[in-house]
């Protein structure tokens, strides 16, 4: 049976809404939506997907990776209009910032099947590093900066 027949198949007896357009699929003949000509498959989906922790962790680390951008992008600006440069010890903490939580967020971002798999507490305790890094990031440039 193709993909194409066991969605056909499915959508005989059953009245499911387009994901796009909300057009009913029931007595659909074949894999688009007649509505909104989309491509449609049928999958299987975890009910409890345990991404919790996981965009928790991803909104604390693009917290820093955000503020980093931000301070580098005006110091350069600042550098250009008016000569200003920052002294390398608020350069540092800022650029050294940037890469680690910009390669953490790219790992967990490419990872999330792999954290998905972790037991509860680990979840936790990365979801809480990320924003333990986050924090100390910050408290580490307004040490040196304030
Ligand atoms: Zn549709």
């Amino acid at each position: 049976m193709s993909d194409t027949d066991a969605l056909v198949e499915f959508l005989a007896d059953r009245h499911v809404s387009c994901p796009n357009c909300g057009y009913d699929l029931h007595g659909l003949r074949n894999a688009r939506c007649p509505e909104c000509d989309l491509q449609l498959a049928l999958r299987v989906n975890l009910v409890d997907p345990r991404l919790g922790a996981w965009i928790v962790a991803v909104v604390g680390l693009s917290c820093g990776v955000g503020f980093e951008v931000l301070l580098l992008a005006y110091f350069g600006w600042m550098k250009l209009v008016s000569g200003f440069a920052p002294s390398a010890v608020a350069m540092v903490p800022l650029v050294v910032g940037f890469m680690v939580q910009g390669s953490a967020l790219l790992a967990l971002l490419r990872g999330r099947g792999w954290f998905r798999r972790r037991a509860g507490w680990a979840r936790a305790a990365v979801a809480s590093a990320c924003w333990v890094i986050t924090l100390a990031s910050a408290l580490v440039f307004f040490g040196l900066v304030g």
